[in-house]
């Protein structure tokens, strides 16, 4: 049993107190207490141990490689294999498929810690979450077992497969064709930027089952479960992105795969739907993520002008790189809380969306601002490869694109806006 079942086994048994932001309320969930009324802003002891456990972590095992994978682009397979050891994988896949069954807000802790010392190693992680979730929220209990119980018992990973060359914002645009031929779903077509793309042992697939253009986009596509070693199905090279590089990103390629009808996700026709419900979990663990590097950041920038003198005094004494440092402070403060919230709100069962776009379109910005200053409190040496804050930057610039850019973020946000306006 890793560290994080152990924590989560004695939590159970010993009946520790909750703080508000204490854990999901699902009756299977092992791990289900009672909420203390009102508003707090406290960890329960549970999640403070395992944060604390994510952070030694992230300390001791990513922190001192993260400049190598970023260097080489070599894929963090020794860290995920510990990662796994330690049950800091996979927290929400439910007990009954040997799962932790942890809430969206508990993983958010542990991403923001993983995010602190590599996102490109994070994002690794996550999106096995992001491909998952699919399988979490519409799988049937033959799926999920199959498929979530194998990530369990191995440290093996998701992906989630929805872009194409020219489909990414706009999903109706999927091209990818999925034609039933007796028990079976014949597929082709080409998936782009897919997170793990070479290295999944499975893939969620959304791909267009009714060919009718006019078809809604809420009956035309369908969530299919691909087995990696599927014939026809090609990986292929790894995309040398501007940062994140850790991370594995690639296009495949689907010539006639065979998928048998035991994969779709709940019926033909249902995939847009699940496709989207997926971001309401998996947004707020972006944005956890996007926070663990604005506060990488504004920790950087904090120490390096505490050391650094100009003038006859440490940079930190002069108030227009001290008020930079402030500026860091409140985006980091203000966006954690947006994830929070955001994480809190799925994890009561009630719909997210809303939050869940506030907290990844503010971290994403945040954690881009942070990221430049630190490069501009580092002066020269900012802008070098061998202090840490350029690869920051490089690396934040991905929280405004994948899981939504920040423009459909606002396009979410403002509809709910206008929504409740004309509700009045
Ligand atoms: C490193 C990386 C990893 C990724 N991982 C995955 C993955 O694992 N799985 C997966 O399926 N996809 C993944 N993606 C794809 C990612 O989600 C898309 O790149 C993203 O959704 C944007 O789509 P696009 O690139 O086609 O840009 P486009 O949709 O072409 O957008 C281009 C620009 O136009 C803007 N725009 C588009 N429509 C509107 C509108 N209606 N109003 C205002 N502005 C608009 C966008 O905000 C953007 O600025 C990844 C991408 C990258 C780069």
């Amino acid at each position: 049993m890793g560290p994080l079942k152990q924590v989560i086994r004695s939590a159970v048994t010993t009946g520790k107190k909750p703080g508000v932001f204490g854990m999901a309320t699902k009756p299977d969930q092992a791990h289900a207490h009672t909420y203390a009324n009102g508003m707090a802003f406290e960890l329960n002891e549970t999640q403070t141990e395992f944060q604390e456990l994510a952070r030694k972590f992230t300390a001791e095992e990513i922190i001192p490689v993260a400049a190598h994978h970023d260097k080489t682009g070599e894929f963090p397979w020794d860290i995920i294999k510990k990662a796994h050891g330690l049950g800091l994988m996979n927290g929400h896949i439910p007990p009954s498929c040997g799962g932790l069954g942890m809430g969206v807000f508990d993983g958010c802790l542990v991403a923001e810690q993983l995010a602190y010392g590599c996102t490109g190693i994070m994002t690794a992680l996550e999106a096995s979450g992001l491909g998952q979730t699919p399988v979490l929220v519409a799988g049937n209990e033959e799926q999920k077992k199959k498929y979530l119980g194998r990530l369990v018992e191995e440290p093996l990973l998701a992906a989630y497969c929805v872009t194409e060359p020219g489909a990414g914002s706009d999903v109706n645009g999927v091209k990818t064709r999925a034609e039933k031929k007796g028990d079976e779903y014949i597929v082709n077509g080409q998936k782009m930027w897919i997170t793990n793309g070479g290295v999944a042992n499975w893939y969620f697939l959304l791909a267009r089952t009714n060919p009718d253009p006019k078809c809604p986009a809420s009956k035309a596509f369908t969530g299919f479960i691909v087995e990696r070693d599927t014939p026809g199905l090609t990986p292929g090279r790894k995309e040398l992105n501007m940062g994140q590089r850790a991370s594995d990103t690639r296009g495949i390629t689907f010539e006639d795969v065979r998928i048998p009808k035991e994969n779709v996700l709940v019926g033909e026709g249902a995939g847009f739907k699940i496709a989207m419900e997926t971001f309401d979990k998996t947004r707020p663990p972006v944005a956890a993520g996007a926070v663990g590097l604005a506060q990488r950041a504004l920790d950087e920038a904090a120490k390096y002008a505490l050391e650094r003198k100009a003038f006859g005094v440490p940079i930190a004494m002069h108030q227009a790189v001290a008020f930079m440092l402030a500026d860091m402070a409140i985006g980091v403060e203000t966006s954690r809380l947006a994830w929070q919230r955001s994480a809190w709100e799925v994890d009561q069962g009630r719909r997210n969306t809303y939050f869940a776009s506030i907290a990844k379109a503010l971290a994403a910005d945040v954690a881009n601002k942070c990221a430049t200053d630190a490069v501009q409190v580092f002066g020269g040496n900012g802008f070098n490869s061998d202090y840490p804050v350029e690869k920051l930057m490089r690396d934040a610039k991905i929280y405004q694109i994948y899981e939504g850019t920040a423009q459909i973020q606002r396009m979410i946000v403002s509809r709910e806006v206008i929504e409740k306006a004309k509700r009045g």
